[in-house]
């Protein structure tokens, strides 16, 4: 069975399924402006809700079977029974949803099965989390077709289980928790301690500034061990400095200690200590008005994530050059790493220079052709129907 590109997921279901969907969700992806690397440290961030988003369109199963399939897969209807719900090894894309499905199974008992289609134009694997933006979208569609009343912050802790526990990736809270609550117009400042935001004005187009996304489309293995061991130097850092998290300690604090951290620990918590000031920063720079010194900051993020936690590579490193040689107010690496997504802080009237400069620039280091994307800060979750 195939899927209509250009008929409405409501009509597309239908055509599926054999009924229409009880309820239709979107959750949009993320670009994080400042503040990488440091979710899972109890640390600040600054990420906003882009306009792609992923919907799901969901209608409940009187049999305890899972039929689902999405449009941005080859792959056909996959069916899989609500009895074998346990956390999959492998590299299936279904593992998102169901992740989201077993992670809700754990509040309440599900009596029967579900029809689900998805479709949608987040990118996957750009950086941009589409992964978060499939977790949130099935975590908000179930949320009201069971009238769950669970809080944002709680269905983004859901959809983050989902992804560490069943999907088995150790990410921090911050992808799910901007696809859920980010708003129009503004970035979130995320206290991924408690989960508390502010909503930060990032009003850019009327000063025309524009956010560039630059999609490398590579994706390289991390050579000196893994994002773990990262996140270890991080943790290792703080237990021998007896403190209760990397943010509790100050740039000059943590420098006079220096010695107490062998190398590799030191210069990575030293990315995770001055990447919290960083957002921190940010945000006042941003209530200032001050886009120049915003841009600063992010700039001052990538030279961090390149230098000290080392996991920039040279398609993120010539994307970000070649943004700063030619005017950029700011530019960095954004998400994970070793490949995905760079950002860059531009005048709007510069866009086309821009893309095909870092195009000749990639050419001519014999990359790949990267992709462009342009967003404004926009809605997280919602219902749709
Ligand atoms: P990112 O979150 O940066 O896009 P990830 O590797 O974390 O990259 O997640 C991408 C994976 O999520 C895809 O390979 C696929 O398995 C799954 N995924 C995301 N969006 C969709 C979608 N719309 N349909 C099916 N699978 C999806
Ligand atoms: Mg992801």
């Amino acid at each position: 069975m195939g899927i209509k590109k250009i008929a409405t997921i409501g009509e597309n279901f239908l055509t599926l399924f054999g009924t229409t969907p009880e309820i239709v969700a979107a959750a949009p992806g993320r670009v994080n402006l400042v503040g990488e690397h440091v979710d899972f440290l109890d640390g600040f961030v600054l990420p906003f809700a882009i306009e792609a988003v992923t919907t799901v369109a969901i209608a409940r199963r009187a049999d305890p079977k899972i039929r689902i399939i999405s449009s941005q897969q080859t792959s056909e209807l996959i069916t899989v029974n609500m009895a074998d719900l346990a956390p999959m090894t492998g590299e299936a894309w279904t593992r998102y949803p169901i992740g989201v499905i077993w992670a809700m199974s754990e509040l309440l008992n599900f009596k029967g099965g579900f029809d689900i289609l998805i479709d949608g134009n987040v990118p996957l694997g750009a950086g941009l989390s589409s992964s978060a933006a499939l977790e949130c979208a099935v975590a908000t569609a179930l949320n009201e077709l069971f009238s769950l009343n669970i809080s944002k912050p709680d269905l983004a802790r859901i959809a983050q289980r989902a992804e560490n526990i069943y999907v088995g990736m150790p990410c921090g809270i911050m992808d799910q928790s901007v696809s859920i609550m980010g708003e129009k117009g503004s970035a979130l400042l995320l206290d991924c301690r408690d989960l508390s935001t502010e909503h930060i004005p990032f009003n850019i187009s009327p000063l025309g500034l524009e956010l560039l996304v630059i999609d490398t489309q590579v994706h390289h293995e991390l050579t000196d061990g893994g994002y773990g061991e990262r996140r270890a130097s991080c943790e290792k850092a703080v237990t021998v400095l007896g403190i209760t998290s990397l943010r509790d300690i100050s740039v000059p604090d943590f420098v006079a200690r220096a010695s107490e951290l062998d190398e590799t620990t030191y210069i990575r918590a030293f990315h995770g200590v001055t990447e919290m000031k960083r957002v921190l920063d940010g945000v006042a720079a941003l209530r200032a008005g001050d886009f120049k010194e915003f841009g600063a900051i992010i700039t001052a993020s990538h030279i961090s994530l390149r230098d000290n936690y080392t996991v920039s590579c040279p398609e993120l490193n010539v994307a970000v050059e070649t943004a700063l040689s030619l005017g950029a107010l700011g530019s960095r690496m954004i998400g994970g790493g070793y490949g995905g997504s760079a950002i860059a802080l531009i005048r709007a009237e510069q866009t086309e220079d821009m893309k095909k400069a870092i195009a000749s620039a990639f050419a001519a280091a014999g990359f790949i052709a990267p992709r462009f994307f342009t967003s404004l800060p926009s809605a997280g979750a919602r219902v749709i129907k």
